[in-house]
């Protein structure tokens, strides 16, 4: 901690900047001001037990949360329905400074250090719904850790580095990278709702370098259509569905009017973190653009709230395959348990758990790196006890722009014989006639990686 904080005493203290949109280009700017208020004894109970939180079994699914509720009447007394659950009220109103965030939440020395000191690349800003799901008193608890800085953010470690993945190198026009043959992602702007301080794009994202202005993106256009190979784009950022509806139709309806594009994708975290977004007026433009799927970013079981159901089920009842990226994160959701209320609540959303993420090693994110062998674990604590569609693949996104690579427990023991063996989820040994004789057998065991060999 000493070492720490006589790290960042060198950063000089600097307003964080935001992008600068202009008026017709959503997102609304964030107000800095916020009324003072005072804790009670409802919210710190409350506060304490996080749960996930969907009724289900029949009975009709509330529209918000005990937790989101008691917070409201807390903090935010004379805000209306109408205006809580207006995406602009929430964005607008966004907890973005140190001032602000201590009405909420009490902060630790090592969250106080960083907002004292507060030069990261990555700006804090928080929507008031996410802040309803985080504890007031408990530094570690899981929605906090991943939003509010700490003093470890100013750590770097020398396997990190800004830009892991090497996106730079592979982006032919600003804001396109083209890794992989056949699809590009087209980070749409750098704008987010709510800041994850373990973001991969943290070196762009919040930066106001990336604006979804028309001029950058039509270059985008340009250079997807003169590249007929690319079949699949997506739409990412920072967060798409921050942008208006009108801005975001006429990015969808560009890419549809390319005859090669075949599928678009966006990626978002919008459903965990501003529900309020998801407008039947947003679904019915999204519709349009079929076939259209949406990656969505849950990390805890938390998130999984009444809000985010109905988020989800309006996505989902437009016709919209759901899958979720989760990054596996140390003292967030690092154990089976945790991974298995996440998925479970996943697929009660109608969301598909796709990918389960190594944290890339960005500067500053070591506390939030677990061993591989963390994410083997979840991934055989979770096959064969429930439901395989409840299983997301294990990658890690090879540093240097390699791609994602699966990374998977082995379930291949080697080969005896005509026979493969395989070891199943609770441990027992079973053989598959896999060969014939005159593949020239071995008579005996030959453990996977010789077999191989
Ligand atoms: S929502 Fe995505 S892009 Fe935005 S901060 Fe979180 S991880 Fe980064």
């Amino acid at each position: 901690m000493t070492e720490a904080t006589s790290l960042i005493q060198g950063f000089r203290r600097q307003e964080q900047q935001e992008i600068p949109f202009d008026k017709e280009e959503e997102p609304p700017s964030s107000s800095l001001h916020l009324e003072t208020h005072i804790w009670s004894n409802d919210v710190r109970a409350t506060q304490r037990h996080p749960a996930l939180i969907i009724p289900f079994n029949g009975k009709r699914t509330p529209r918000t949360s005990l937790k989101t509720k008691i917070f409201r009447r807390q903090f935010y007394p004379e805000v209306s329905d109408k205006q809580w659950n207006d995406w602009h009220w929430q964005v607008t109103n966004r907890i973005r400074t140190a001032d602000q965030i201590r009405k909420f939440i009490m902060l630790s020395a090592e969250e106080q250090a960083a907002l004292d000191s507060f030069t990261a690349k990555l700006p804090m800003a928080i929507t008031p719904y996410y802040m309803s799901l985080i504890s007031a008193y408990d530094a570690d608890n899981p929605l906090r850790r991943s939003v509010v800085p700490t003093i470890n953010e100013f750590i770097s470690t020398p396997e990190e580095a800004d830009d892991p993945l090497g996106e730079e190198h592979q982006s032919p026009v600003p804001g396109l990278v083209h890794r992989y043959p056949d699809r590009v992602l087209l980070l749409a702007l750098d704008f987010c709702s709510t800041y994850c301080r373990y973001c991969t794009r943290s070196r762009v994202v919040g930066h106001g370098a990336l604006h979804p202005a028309r001029s950058r993106l039509e270059k985008a256009f340009d250079y997807i259509r003169a590249n007929p190979q690319i079949r699949d784009v997506l739409v990412s950022g920072g967060d798409p569905l921050t942008m208006s509806d009108e801005r975001l139709n006429w990015i969808l309806t560009n890419l549809r009017n390319i005859p090669h594009v075949e599928i678009v994708r966006v990626g978002t975290k919008v459903p965990a973190v501003l529900p309020q977004r998801i407008t039947p007026q947003l679904v019915r433009m999204l519709r349009r653009h079929h076939p259209l799927m949406m990656s969505l970013h849950f990390t805890h079981p938390d998130e999984c709230t009444p809000e985010s159901y109905r988020a989800c089920a309006m996505l989902a009842d437009a016709g919209i395959p759901l899958g979720s990226q989760t990054v596996l994160l140390a003292g967030i959701n690092d154990n089976v348990e945790t991974m298995r209320d996440l998925v479970h609540g996943l697929l009660k959303m109608r969301v598909r758990p796709y990918y389960l993420y190594q944290c890339d090693p960005i500067s500053g994110s070591s506390h939030f790196r677990t061993p591989i062998e963390k994410g083997l674990d979840i991934i055989r604590g979770l096959r064969g006890f429930t439901s395989g569609y409840a299983i997301p693949t294990y990658v890690i996104d090879a540093p240097g722009g390699g791609g994602k690579i699966p990374v998977m427990p082995d379930y291949v023991e080697g080969r005896e014989g005509c026979d493969l063996v395989l070891r199943n989820y609770e441990g027992n040994l079973f053989r598959y006639p896999a060969y014939r004789s005159e593949d020239g057998a071995p008579s005996v065991f030959v453990p996977m990686t010789h077999a191989e060999a």
